[in-house]
């Protein structure tokens, strides 16, 4: 990292005006969110605060857009095939930590992972299949023809999960069918790296809305990598009888809490030096929560009456079971405040992650920035996405 960004004194941030609009807006569009939208909005708009004074001008000045898109990701969950994935890894669905079958590298998880199917494949284009329509290949097979014939003909930007097909078309062709095992189980880690390429080559592109549209979304991903249940197969609670949890833990206890209690000062956004690596320390730091998050809550159920544990309160109209505020009191407590330091971690790696995209960019003048103008067009496709959401069905796991 350069050392001009090494020591410089950070920013105050005055927290009440965006905790309140955090707040107003969170009523105003979900009733039980899912970090919730609440979290997800909170997080990015505390990362601009983290910002070297090179990129603070322009991320103050989007700040209520960067702030509003924190969000795009999950209404994209109702819009896009492929989307949900994004958000989890199930890294236990590898053994237990620190996970030694699990390839990082994503061509080797792909090839450990998806069976294939060959389609319309003749014996004499490949040298080493057999002359069907379609058949099943073996690991070995599959390397091979990976490597061999499709790798060498795919973009970087299709083979790294960009609108992952079901099926690989090579030259109009269609080649390959996927039983896409690995996207079911999530793949955060994986799309992290890919994201933050995307947001530097915005920069070296000097495509200010390319850079805000992503600095927001990769602001989404980083969030989610960092919560507990996004790490794990057993997300919702739903194999250990504590079906809600996930709402619980990342919306309804920084809701109770955050305004009142939580510390966003958080420091500087940092270099991180290895993008891939930094986002597997996230999601296995967070696998290795997973345990206290869910036996906490499992031994408070059991020492508490239900009454104590579920209260009713109304929301637009309409009266809603949820956590009692003292019960999450509790919960919280007696998680040591892991709620809010995750909270913490999510933000400062926010801010670090936009801060190395522009240093790895070659550290642009954002002053050039400063007269975007988001046009008819922008809006257009905000309010297809707005409609998807609002109409639509989560297209995958839906709770994340
Ligand atoms: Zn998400």
């Amino acid at each position: 990292m350069p050392t001009s960004y090494r020591n410089k004194r950070w920013r105050l941030v005055f927290l009440a005006v965006p905790l309140a609009w955090g707040f107003t807006e969170f009523k105003s569009l979900d009733v039980l969110p899912y970090w919730g939208f609440y979290g997800h909005r909170l997080i990015n708009r505390m990362a601009v605060y983290t910002l070297p004074d090179e990129m603070f001008p322009l991320f103050k000045q989007e700040i209520d857009y960067i702030t509003e898109h924190a969000v795009d990701p999950d209404k994209r969950r109702y819009a896009a095939i492929g989307e949900a994935g994004r958000h989890y890894i199930d890294l236990d669905r590898w053994g237990r930590s620190p996970f030694p079958d699990l390839p990082r590298d994503w061509t080797l998880a792909f090839l450990a992972k998806n069976p294939v199917r060959l389609l319309n494949v003749q014996k004499e284009d490949l040298g080493y299949y057999s002359s069907v329509d379609s058949f099943l290949i073996d690991f070995p097979q599959w390397e091979l023809f990976l490597k061999d014939e499709v790798r060498s003909h795919l973009s970087d930007e299709v083979w790294t999960l960009d609108q992952w097909p079901d099926t690989l078309h090579l030259e109009g062709v269609s080649l390959v069918q996927i039983d896409n095992e690995l996207m079911a189980h999530g793949v955060v880690p994986y799309f992290i790296p890919v994201q933050y390429n995307r947001l530097v080559h915005a920069f070296l592109d000097n495509d200010p809305k390319q850079v805000l549209r992503l600095a927001a979304d990769l602001g989404h991903y980083v969030a989610d990598a960092h919560v507990p249940l996004h790490a794990t197969m057993n997300y919702n609670g739903q194999m250990t009888d504590q079906v809600g949890i996930h709402a619980f833990w990342e919306s309804r206890i920084p809701e109770l809490f955050a305004e009142s209690q939580y510390d966003f000062l958080v420091g500087k956004a940092d270099y991180i030096r290895d993008v891939k690596k930094f986002a597997w320390n996230v999601v296995m730091e967070s696998n290795a929560l997973v345990d206290s998050v869910l036996l906490i809550e499992k031994r408070l159920s059991q020492e508490l009456p239900e009454d104590e544990q579920y209260c009713f309160e109304e929301r637009l109209n309409q009266v809603v079971r949820l956590p009692c505020a003292s019960y999450a009191a509790k919960y919280q407590q007696t998680m040591a405040g892991m709620v809010e330091r995750r909270m913490q971690q999510s933000i400062l790696a926010v801010g670090s992650i936009w801060f190395s995209a522009w240093v790895d960019a070659g550290q642009p003048d954002l002053r050039n920035y400063l007269t975007i103008n988001w046009n008819a067009r922008d809006k257009e496709a905000e309010e297809l996405l707005e409609k998807a959401f609002r109409g639509g069905k989560v297209l995958g796991r839906p709770h994340e």
